[in-house]
């Protein structure tokens, strides 16, 4: 599989023309889906200047392999849910959608428990292939740049 190299600068460059994108939507809020988005958030705070929550999920088993049920291993307290994501519009953030599993189901967790006003998706890179997943209609969808089904090395992967 080709890989791609992406620096910090170029990550911080994208997720500022992104921030152009998703200004006039006025997030309240940041969600961060650890650990890829854990950075891009904390960038994209830079610009949105609003608090970042984050959330976690378990997609892949010891081995590597997809499990049946995509797993939540970190949520947002009702105390939270209540002051920043009910009826707000709430921005989440990962690093790289892929098959879509990870940001489909974060966006279903999130309309189930918390009603949001408005849901804005975000990632830096979004890989254009077939999708094993559609977001809902009325999620708004703001990729920071478009890429082939490569492999990306982000700064962080590097040892
Ligand atoms: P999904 O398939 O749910 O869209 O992506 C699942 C997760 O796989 C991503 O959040 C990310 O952690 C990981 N992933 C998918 N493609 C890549 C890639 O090209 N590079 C890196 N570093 N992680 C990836």
């Amino acid at each position: 599989m080709e890989k791609i190299t992406p620096t910090y600068d170029d990550i911080h460059s994208i997720i500022k023309d992104t921030y152009t994108k998703i200004s006039e939507f006025n997030p309240d809020v940041i969600i961060a889906i650890s650990g890829g988005g854990l950075i891009p958030a904390r960038i994209m705070r830079t610009y949105v200047n609003k608090p970042v929550f984050t959330v976690g999920f378990q997609l892949y088993d010891k081995d590597d392999k997809i499990m049946p049920n995509i797993k939540k291993t970190q949520w947002l307290d009702d105390e939270i849910i209540k002051e920043y994501i009910h009826n707000k519009t709430v921005l989440i953030v990962d690093e790289v959608d892929d098959t879509r599993t990870t940001l489909f189901h974060c966006v279903e967790e999130l309309k189930k428990c918390c009603s949001p006003k408005n849901i804005i998706v975000t990632v830096i890179h979004n890989k254009l292939k077939q999708k094993k997943h559609l977001l809902a209609n009325d999620v708004i969808y703001v990729p920071g740049t478009e890429t082939g089904d490569e492999w990306i090395v982000y700064p962080w992967d590097c040892k």
